[in-house]
């Protein structure tokens, strides 16, 4: 069984911990799309409207570790002092970040941030018959 922290970087479903929460990868060619329902054990992962609203402190926060680190690594890195140097490098790095923030915000928002959302460990693994689940 995994951990709820392996869950979370395999994208996996807070419920079951086996389904996969997105179709894809973060960084694939294609692109990044969310499961409605977890394909294991049907989880939905909206679970009220506008749920994934709250997603967006999540990814708020990262982005401001991830800024404050590139920033400061920039500046012990280039000593510049032209706010163009650091301008460029923290824009692209939220480029290139965006796709990481929307999909873990979301993971640990499921994960560490609803209590309401638990894992069922019946749940995990490969599923037996469908009348496990019901019982
Ligand atoms: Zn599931």
């Amino acid at each position: 069984m995994i951990s709820k922290l392996q869950a979370v970087c395999q994208s996996k479903c807070p419920k079951c911990r086996t389904g996969n929460m997105y179709t894809g990868s973060a960084y694939g060619f294609s692109k990044q799309k969310m499961h409605e329902y977890c394909p294991h054990c049907g989880f939905k992962f909206e679970i009220e409207p506008g749920y994934f609203y709250a997603a967006m402190y999540v990814s708020y926060a990262f982005s401001v570790a991830e800024v404050l680190t590139l920033a400061l690594a920039t500046a012990f890195i280039t000593h510049s002092e032209s706010p163009w140097t650091y301008i460029a490098v923290l824009f692209i790095a939220i480029v290139v970040f965006a796709p990481f923030n929307y999909r873990y915000s979301r993971l640990v928002l499921l994960h560490y941030l609803s209590p309401k959302v638990t894992f069922d460990p019946k749940l995990y693994g490969e599923r037996k018959n469908s009348a496990d689940l019901k019982g």
